[in-house]
């Protein structure tokens, strides 16, 4: 039986194995490990990838979400409202920060923040919005920017799933204050370990974001806060920059897959993908479905070789790290239903037409 992986970084690296290794050795003959050249090479090309004045390279995508928040501040008692459908790094660093992470509903049809509950969870003592572009499908985000400029607030995008995805003809990252982005390796952008990016266009951010990550300091031992110790890697850099041109080939064969995902499941009433909001260019780091019999369908396919994923198995206000919130499902009745009836299909760039086949094929028998 041909087995189907949900991603396969093999086949990846087996398409570019000589400029890999050639990225890998030439950090390791100039000892340019942390810090350095390679660093500077990938933030430079990133930010211009990205249409963005600047580009601090961090430890993972995790720490740029902390790094972006602490940059603007955000300290105890502040309230700052993300989506109830994400990784937990979305809402997680907002504790870190000493703020109060408040969730909001995610809408039906394309599955991102639903920017009217977001409306109704403002506070007083809200500070900011961390919205997500989940699955590479953009959020509402000029509707998200109006709303969190009427209201004073700031807009921190999490595009780490969502790498020159497009919303109205403008790359994600550049309508909020501040963007982070994740290369864990099977991200769109992937590096060989952990890595993460801190992008924006305002100078004085930069700057705060840049110093927070290097314990304080711009400049060796001129500590003008305390920080951590977060940094993008020489090697990971490296691959990073070798990796960057073919992106967009990737993001096409994704959109080419995805399609033709598209097309099989018209035909089946039971299975409904997550919809493209007009003007949205998602650039589909998972390709997720909906369906009521979404476990049945799972083991079905697991039988025939083919690997599926959930994201995620539990809306992150129903998870017990946030059982002090005291939420149930029906204060998020979209986010709560759903998390039983999506279901993530293979998708990664080198997928073959026989594989998508072997994929539509299976779900189209089993209902
Ligand atoms: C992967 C991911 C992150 C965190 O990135 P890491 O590099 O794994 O720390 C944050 N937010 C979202 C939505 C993600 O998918």
């Amino acid at each position: 039986m041909q087995v189907v992986p949900f991603v396969d970084l093999a086949a990846q690296y087996r398409s570019m194995q000589q400029e890999i290794d050639d990225a890998v050795s030439s950090v390791i003959d100039d000892t340019a490990f942390v810090r350095g050249p390679y660093v500077e090479a990938f933030e430079k090309a990133y930010a211009e990838a990205c249409g963005l004045q600047h580009c601090v390279g961090v430890a993972n995508g995790t720490d740029a979400l902390y790094i972006a928040l602490t940059a603007l501040e955000v300290g105890a008692g502040d309230e700052v409202i993300t989506v109830a459908n994400s990784w937990i790094s979305s809402s997680e660093t907002i504790t870190q920060c000493g703020g109060r992470v408040v969730f909001a509903d995610i809408e039906p049809g394309h599955h991102q923040i639903d920017v009217e509950d977001l409306e109704r969870k403002i506070t007083p003592r809200t500070r900011g919005v961390v919205a997500v572009h989940l699955y590479g499908h953009p959020a509402e985000i000029e509707r998200i920017a109006d709303v969190c400029r009427q209201n004073g607030l700031f807009l921190v995008e999490d595009c780490a799933q969502s790498h020159l995805a497009e919303s109205g003809g403008r790359k994600v990252g550049t309508l909020g204050d501040i963007a982070t982005f994740s290369f864990y390796p099977g991200k769109n952008l992937g590096a060989y370990g952990d890595a993460g990016a801190v992008l924006t266009d305002d100078d004085d951010l930069a700057r705060r974001a840049r110093m927070f990550a290097n314990h304080g300091a711009l400049r060796k031992h001129d500590h003008e806060i305390e920080g951590i110790n977060s940094r993008l890697d020489g090697i990971q850099a490296a691959i990073l920059t070798a990796k960057l041109p073919h992106l967009r080939d990737w993001t096409e064969a994704r959109r080419r897959h995805a399609q033709s995902y598209d097309r099989a499941f018209a035909e089946v009433d039971e299975v409904t993908p997550v919809a493209v909001r007009a003007g949205a260019d998602p650039v589909y780091h998972l390709y997720v479905i909906r369906t009521p019999r979404r476990d049945a369908l799972r083991a079905h396919l697991r039988e025939r070789g083919i690997a599926t994923g959930i994201h995620y198995p539990t809306a992150l206000p129903l998870l017990p790290s946030y059982a002090y919130l005291n939420h149930e499902p029906r204060d998020f009745p979209v986010a709560s239903r759903f998390q039983d009836e999506i279901l993530s299909l293979p998708m990664f760039p080198e997928l073959t037409g026989e594989q998508i086949d072997r994929v539509t094929e299976s779900v189209v028998d089993f209902f």
